[in-house]
């Protein structure tokens, strides 16, 4: 019962629409909405009972990271981010999975405080809405450019 896990069965049956390329210790895959456009999730391997960074051993842990932050560095040039955002949460699925945020000046409005703030300050209603999925041709050419730019760095 974990949304990640089963995106990542998707993954290994070849029917996941968002999936961008396979690191050693997670999958790339673009996010299903892109009011922050370039909006992209590294999703690790594995979930068992493993939902903290700390729970991971060393190795794993420093490889994880080194590759979040390549995933993160191919969206930021993919996408044109003014700066990247970066977050590991995990109240609503507790799998382990990085969330890499593409900002831009004036991306939540005027929501926040004063226009500047987390992703997670524009509304919900809004960042989820359905005018924010990209379509087939759309989600097809985001996937060409970070997997261009994922290529440069691995
Ligand atoms: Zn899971």
């Amino acid at each position: 019962m974990c949304l990640i896990c089963d995106r990542i069965g998707m993954i290994k049956n070849g029917t996941n629409p968002y999936f961008v390329r396979e690191l050693e210790t997670g999958y790339v895959v673009i996010g299903d909405h892109q009011h922050f456009y370039g909006y992209t999730l590294f999703l690790y391997k594995h979930h068992e009972n493993i939902t903290e960074l700390f729970q991971l051993g060393k190795e794993e842990r420093l490889k994880f990271l080194e590759e979040m932050s390549l995933v993160a560095e191919a969206t930021s040039k993919a996408f044109g981010a003014e700066k990247m955002n970066y977050e590991l949460l995990g109240m609503g699925d507790a799998h382990l999975h990085w969330h890499l945020n593409p900002r831009r000046k004036g991306d939540i409005g005027n929501y926040g405080n004063n226009g500047a703030g987390p992703v997670w300050w524009y509304p919900m209603e809004k960042m989820y809405s359905d005018d924010n999925r990209p379509s087939t041709e759309e989600l097809e050419s985001m996937k060409d450019k970070l997997r261009i730019e994922l290529e440069k760095l691995i």
